[in-house]
């Protein structure tokens, strides 16, 4: 007998291959769905006590009345964001929204800086050169790393193991963060500033900070006018930290010497989604997309075994919670 129902959302091969390896004798009735979730494709969960969402999925308020009508109890998010989720409308309808609190933060860190590394040694050029054979270096020449300085806004579990990465390179490495871990930046040799020195003294920036309220856009003009010139921006948290018109305006400008996203304010819908044989209808990511010195991989830095095995295990640990009316995952609680 299953002990629960859970409809997946947005389910994909190494979703459905990890929770089903998670959970394989707990007989957890898991009805995978490849479509998004929405107010619209809600009723899809009909029968299922328990839905498991991603970071595109739309749990608003219309979405979350659609799922308490079906019986569901619990939104359980397969991964740390929850931008995309009205908690207190959940709080309201009575269900439960947990997320996973921590997974492995080496899979987004290593991510972030083989981005930075790709970007700065024009891999991704050199990749589509040679085999065209044109064995040509013009146009490929990168810097050192060492002796460089990064800055890292965001000290949190990922922020922390990108600034670890990059003091092994030898950078300089300073940080910004409202919460200072001091012991550990003094052990790792990373100096906190605040916010404007940061960007000014920085050759790196990589951004590890949720996306709030008071975070979105923290990449606009204003601040891009503090950065220092020719500087690389890495984002692997979240697409609405940076205002996509400005970035547009600075790589222009060349106030900003490259830029390397594994997410973008407006990817929903379009990240995840095989789209090659259409017409791309979001101009700004047409234009971002022909700057040489621009990367972006489509919201991928969570992809690794490690992470989507702690991911599954934490998202089979609360739906057992929820058949069996034992406390939720420690820290995975939302509402
Ligand atoms: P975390 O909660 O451990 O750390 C976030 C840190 O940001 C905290 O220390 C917090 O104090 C700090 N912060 C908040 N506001 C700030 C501000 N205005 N300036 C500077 N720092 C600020 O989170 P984490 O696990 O390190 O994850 C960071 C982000 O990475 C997540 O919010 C998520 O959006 C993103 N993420 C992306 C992927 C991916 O696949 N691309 C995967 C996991 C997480």
């Amino acid at each position: 007998m299953p002990v629960i129902t859970c409809a997946v959302f947005d389910a994909r091969p190494y979703d459905t291959d990890a929770l089903r390896h998670a959970s394989a004798d707990l007989g957890i009735d898991w009805r995978f769905l490849e479509f998004r979730l929405t107010a619209h494709t809600a009723p899809a969960a009909r029968g299922a006590q328990a839905v498991c969402a991603f970071v595109n999925d739309q749990v608003d308020r219309p979405c979350l009345e659609a799922l308490a009508a079906e019986g569901v109890k619990l939104v359980a998010l397969r991964g740390t964001g929850f931008n995309n989720v009205d908690v207190a409308a959940a709080r309201e309808l009575g269900i439960s929204v947990t997320r996973v609190p921590v997974y492995s933060p080496y899979a987004v860190a290593e991510h972030a800086v083989a981005l930075l590394l790709t970007l700065n040694r024009r891999i991704h050029r050199a990749f589509n050169r040679v085999r065209e054979l044109n064995f040509s270096l013009n146009g490929l020449v990168g810097f050192d790393l060492h002796g460089k300085t990064a800055g890292i806004l965001g000290t949190g579990k990922i922020g922390r193991v990108t600034a670890q990465i990059l003091r092994g390179f030898g950078m300089t490495v300073l940080a910004h963060d409202p919460f200072k871990d001091r012991e550990w930046a003094a052990r790792e040799g990373v100096d906190y500033v605040d916010a404007s020195s940061l960007l000014g003294l920085s050759d790196v920036l990589s951004l590890h900070l949720p996306l709030t309220p008071e975070t979105r856009h923290l990449i606009r003009a204003e601040t891009l006018e503090l950065v220092k010139a020719g500087a690389i921006l890495i984002n692997v948290s979240r697409g609405a930290l940076i205002d996509t018109t400005a970035l547009i305006e600075a790589l222009k400008t060349g106030r900003l010497g490259g830029v390397a996203l594994d997410v973008y304010e407006e990817e929903e819908g379009v990240f995840f989604e095989d789209l090659s044989d259409q017409v791309l209808q979001d101009d700004e990511l047409a234009r971002l997309l022909t700057f040489p010195n621009v990367l972006i991989t489509a919201h991928q830095a969570f992809l690794t075994r490690e992470a989507l095995a702690d991911i599954a295990r934490a998202t089979v640990a609360n739906l057992e919670a929820l058949a069996d009316g034992h406390p939720f995952v420690e820290g995975s609680v939302l509402t």
